[in-house]
């Protein structure tokens, strides 16, 4: 096992990498830009190294620096976190030509899975079920206006190299496709620096639905069912859950053994998630992500397992510590992503935090690097805290969820935590019948002023 790890992050995950290593015995390093100077990881990690200033594309994007940081300590492996350079196939690349292990998948996985299309070639050949769409890239708009018209509409026009719900563009009708493709290349181009798109059919009400999976890099892999991220908002997930209201046993061991099959095929080591869009009783494939996800929490919950201790495992090269037997959905587990922005609008608010107090008692995780007198600084994302309430049952776990959010107190910022109140009081947030397009839905009436 490792000695000493560096944790190339900052916020909750940073914290929730420092504990995994302090239970294992593992000495930890945190890196932090000047602007985090007083966060929370560095405080919590046994030592800190100051990696630039605020701006991350000169701190938590540096390589060179992370690098350094990385010889200076001692480290003798890195944990990417979600977001940053977790999914930098050429910053594993160099990671590993320092003789430092990365604790995640080879570049080469991370490459395959990094570029969508790719991705779903690679899974269509693994028989993962997938959107139907073009074959590969569109090159212009009469190409796209011709696919279009074979796949049907409504289609959507995706990046490539797309994340974070950007790059993305619909076309209802035909009358629509030009400018649909000309946004989201440009859009794609602006973001990524990669104008390759490709169409894909646009479903009208499905779930989304992701399958965790766990690969030991030597073949062997299993799955840790599935997350609901249905509740989004501009593609972008809000609150999670498992096990899915549309999920049953029996479709979630069908769906769950191909996804690890798929990864045990291609020799796939560590986390990873496959996701889905689920619609009439169908799993359409969309993308891979090869790293620890924000909402990983709630799976930890019901399976009764450490995902990061086990990220630490498998990067060391030790097997796999449960088997897909060992592997039983105990209960029902719900995180909501609680942003430092303003409703309705949801516009980032950075600020000092006057005064916090987090939720706790049976069955409620607080996974957050707030404190009391702490100001968030403005460069990063507006991500401060995840709630996660596990319970016996569904309506266990919402009446949890309620009990704790009456009991959070964040006062200084604004939060989105007014927005989960509400989500509560809906009839189908309480009966779990809702798909991608109930948030945005709900906020265009119930939140307008
Ligand atoms: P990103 O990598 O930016 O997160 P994804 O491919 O994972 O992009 O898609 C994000 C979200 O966009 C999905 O959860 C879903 O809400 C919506 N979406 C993506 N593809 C489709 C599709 N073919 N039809 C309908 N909605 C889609």
């Amino acid at each position: 096992m490792f000695n000493k790890v560096l944790i190339a992050n900052r916020g909750e995950i940073a914290l929730r990498v420092i504990r995994a290593c302090r239970e294992m015995g593992i000495a930890s390093v945190a890196v932090h830009s000047t602007a985090d100077s007083d966060a929370m990881h560095v405080r919590m990690a046994d030592e800190a190294i100051c990696i630039g200033p605020p701006p991350s594309a000169q701190s938590y994007l540096h390589i060179p620096t992370i690098i350094s940081a990385c010889e200076i300590s001692g480290a003798d492996a890195i944990h990417p976190g979600y977001g940053f350079l977790s999914e930098n196939a050429a910053f594993v690349q160099v990671v590993e030509d320092h003789s430092i292990t990365f604790i995640g998948p080879s570049a080469e996985h991370i490459r395959m899975m990094g570029d969508k299309i790719t991705a779903k070639e690679t899974m269509k050949a693994l028989g993962v079920p997938c959107v139907p769409g073009s074959d590969g890239a569109v090159p212009d708009v009469e190409s796209a206006r011709r696919i279009a018209g074979e796949i049907g509409y409504p289609v959507i026009v995706k990046a490539t190299a797309g994340g974070g719900g950007r790059g993305m563009k619909l076309a209802r009708s035909a009358a629509e496709i030009d400018s649909a493709f000309r946004t989201a290349r440009a859009e794609a181009k602006a973001a990524f620096g990669n104008d390759e798109v490709y169409l894909e059919k646009y479903l009208g009400a499905p779930r989304h639905i992701e399958i965790q999976v766990f690969g030991d890099g030597k073949g062997n892999a299993v799955h840790l069912g599935e997350r609901d991220c249905s509740l989004q908002r501009r593609h972008q997930k809000v609150l999670e859950e498992a096990p899915s209201p549309a999920i049953d046993t029996e479709t979630r061991a069908r769906i769950g053994a191909t996804c690890a099959e798929a990864v045990a095929r291609i020799g796939y080591r560590g986390a990873g998630t496959i996701e889905f869009l689920y619609e009439d009783g169908e799993f359409y494939f969309i993308e891979m992500n090869t790293r620890l996800q924000v909402e990983h929490p709630v799976t930890e919950a019901v399976f009764g397992v450490d995902l990061v201790r086990e990220q630490l495992r498998v990067a060391a090269g030790q097997p796999l510590s449960f088997s897909q037997d060992e592997l039983q959905v105990g209960g029902h587990a719900i995180e909501v992503r609680i942003n430092a922005e303003r409703l309705p609008k949801f516009t980032p608010c950075p600020g000092t935090v006057a005064t916090y107090h987090a939720p706790g008692g049976l069955g409620v995780r607080m996974d957050s690097a707030l404190y009391s007198g702490y100001t968030i600084p403005p460069y990063y994302d507006s991500l401060i805290a995840k709630l996660i309430v596990h319970g016996r049952d569904r309506p266990e776990a919402l009446a949890r969820l309620r009990r704790a959010l009456g009991e959070l107190i964040i006062d200084g910022v604004d939060s989105s935590v007014p927005l989960f109140h509400a989500l509560l009081e809906q009839p189908d947030v309480l009966s779990g019948e809702y798909n991608i397009h109930w948030l945005e839905k709900f906020l265009e009436h119930a939140l307008a002023d």
